[in-house]
Order: structure tokens, then C-alpha cells, then sequence
């Protein structure tokens, strides 16, 4: 990604990253900014600027480093070094956060970032999960970054804790050679084609996303499987029986054995439909009023009924054609 025009402050200068990222995009703009967190002028703007302003780069150093406890695939979630996404899946869950500001911000920082990861791995009891990738996707991120190779390089070479994240994309290549030690967990979030053409924009498609966990499987990095988010459209069974038999078709051996799946629903809000209409009039609507009720504070999720109906179906499909697979959990 080559950005249209970069919003940084003017302290990144101190960092080497900030450096390098100079001297990398000093083709565009530099607009100096004084807080990533607001940026008035692109506050301002209205919701059909969307996909636009996804083509800016917003840098800073980052100024909040509390982990958050998880109990799912991690011990902690981590704030690390981006937030927001440059893609465009219709139901993001960082909307919910940002709102229309849901572009992609770097934090530069990295350094202390990695410290307090090295030092919070070394003085637990226990080996922990850090899940670095809640707020990106941090593969994505890579691409502008490297920020996935030094932090791998880095990480690996303690003798404790994991770190875990998980991705839509497909550029893994530059991970592959590197002494991971078995210390990075990388799980792959996949859906039907159909979904992801009409829905999760600016993604790499399903086939170069079986192809790159089986890469980084066969690299020998421990590796996990999101079928997430679930998004029931009309002819859901059909679309999501179709993914489960491609994934037990074009998964390796090596892959599916032991592999650990995670399922999430889709859950969707007032706020994604006010920009989606706005900035994606054509696209596919994701709210369907027989299919979906209210979950309070302009949230949306899909009946009980059909919910769990569809994780019956999906549990059926996953016993039957990746029988060697479990699930960690479905919510
Ligand atoms: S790839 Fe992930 S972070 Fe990026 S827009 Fe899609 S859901 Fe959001």
C-alpha cells in the first residue's frame, strides 16, 4: 500500500521506525497533526469519505499500553503497533471503536511496546498468550512495517509466553524463513468466497488464505483457524457447507491435524449501517430484520433460533469433514 497522504505527529521523528516510514512514503503529503486519536478535519468529515480516508496513514507514538484480560485463545489482549485497517469488511469490528475514523494508524514506539511484552512473558508463572493483533491486522500492517518479522525475531527469543494473531491476508512469505522457535500462534479467519467478495473488502481471497496457513504450518508455526465473522445471508448453508468442504479439500494433512477453530457470529450496529449506506451504497445489506434483533446500545445480533441452528450445522459440518479438528469455542 502506497497511502494518498500521511497525518503524523511530529514526535515519531525520535523513533527509528518513524524514520524509516519518511523515508519511505516522501512522495505524499505529510500533514502534522498533534494527537492520532483526533484528527478534527477528518472528524469532520461525512460518512461517504469512508473508503476515502482508508487511504490515509495516521502515525503516532502510542501513549496507552494496558493489557486487557482474555480467556479465549489468549491470557492478554495487547495493544501493539497499529490500530484500524486500511481494508474495508463491511461489519469491522473496529467501527464500533472508531467509527468512520477506523483508518489505519502505526505507532512507532515499538520498542517499549516489546519490552513490556519481554518483560510481562518473563515474570509470569506460567507460559503466557499475548494476543497482539486485537486492533489490526497485523499482516496487513507487515507490508508497510515489517513489524511482524522484528517482533517474531524478538519475541522468539525468550523461553516464555506465546504470542498469537490473527489475519485475513495472504503476504506470509517474509515470515517463513524466520527462527519463530514455536513461540508465535498464527490463526487465518476465513469465509466463503461469495462473503468475502461482497462483504469483507480489500481481503485476500479464500484460496491464498488455505495456501498461507498451510505455508506457515509447513514453516512450523503453531497455527489456528477463525470461521469468523458468520455471516448469514440467504443462502447460508449452502455457502458455508461449500467452505467447510474447500477447507477439508485444500488444507494440508499436516494442517488439519489437531487444528483448533474458532467460531464467531457476526454481530453487526447502527453505526456500520449509517457509514456502509453512505460510503458503500451498492453493497450487500448486511441488517436483515427477520434474521437479526436488538443486543442494546445500537447492537445488533442474529436470533437465537437461527443462531442455533447454524452452529448445529456448522458443528455437524466440521465433525464430518475435519474430524481431526476441534473447536475452541463458538460465540
Ligand atoms: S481485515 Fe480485519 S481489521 Fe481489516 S477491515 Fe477487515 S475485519 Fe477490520
Amino acid at each position: 500500500m502506497y497511502p494518498e497522504r500521511i497525518y503524523y505527529e511530529p514526535a515519531i521523528v525520535n523513533y527509528e521506525l518513524g524514520e524509516i516510514l519518511k523515508q519511505k512514503f516522501n512522495q505524499v503529503e505529510w500533514i502534522p497533526i498533534e494527537n492520532h486519536n483526533n484528527i478534527p478535519q477528518l472528524r469532520s468529515n461525512s460518512n461517504k469519505e469512508f473508503g476515502k480516508m482508508k487511504r490515509y496513514i495516521i502515525i503516532g507514538v502510542r501513549k496507552t499500553h494496558k493489557y486487557v484480560e482474555n480467556h479465549k485463545v489468549s491470557d492478554f489482549l495487547v495493544p501493539y503497533t497499529s490500530s484500524g485497517c486500511s481494508a474495508a469488511c463491511l461489519y469491522c469490528y473496529l467501527v464500533c471503536n472508531y467509527n468512520k475514523c477506523s483508518y489505519l494508524r502505526l505507532f512507532v514506539n515499538r520498542e517499549q511496546m516489546m519490552k513490556k511484552l519481554l518483560k510481562t512473558a518473563a515474570g509470569a508463572s506460567k507460559d503466557l498468550t499475548f494476543e497482539i493483533g486485537s486492533n489490526s491486522d497485523l499482516v496487513l500492517e507487515n507490508t508497510i512495517t515489517d513489524n511482524l518479522i522484528w517482533t517474531i525475531e524478538r519475541f522468539a527469543k525468550q523461553e516464555k509466553g506465546y504470542i498469537t494473531f490473527p489475519t485475513k491476508f495472504d503476504m506470509v512469505e517474509p515470515l517463513l524463513s524466520l527462527n519463530h522457535r514455536g513461540r508465535i500462534i498464527f490463526r487465518m479467519s476465513v469465509n466463503p468466497p461469495d462473503i468475502i467478495k461482497k462483504v469483507e473488502f480489500g481481503t485476500s481471497p479464500l484460496k491464498n488464505r488455505i495456501h498461507a496457513l498451510n505455508q506457515m504450518c509447513e514453516a512450523g508455526y503453531k497455527i489456528g483457524l477463525l470461521i469468523a465473522p458468520v455471516v448469514l445471508l440467504e443462502d447460508w448453508r449452502t455457502l458455508y457447507g461449500q467452505l467447510i468442504q474447500q477447507l477439508a479439500d485444500e488444507l494440508s494433512s499436516k494442517a488439519k491435524q489437531g487444528l483448533i477453530i474458532e467460531i464467531i457470529f457476526m454481530t453487526y450496529s447502527y453505526v456500520h449501517r449509517a457509514i456502509n449506506s453512505e460510503a458503500f451504497p451498492n453493497a450487500v445489506e448486511l441488517y436483515d430484520k427477520s434474521y437479526m434483533t436488538g443486543r442494546g446500545r445500537g447492537k445488533y445480533c442474529y436470533r437465537d433460533e437461527l443462531r442455533t441452528e447454524a452452529e448445529q450445522f456448522l458443528r455437524q459440518q466440521i465433525a464430518e469433514k475435519l474430524g481431526e479438528s476441534t473447536i475452541l469455542y463458538v460465540v
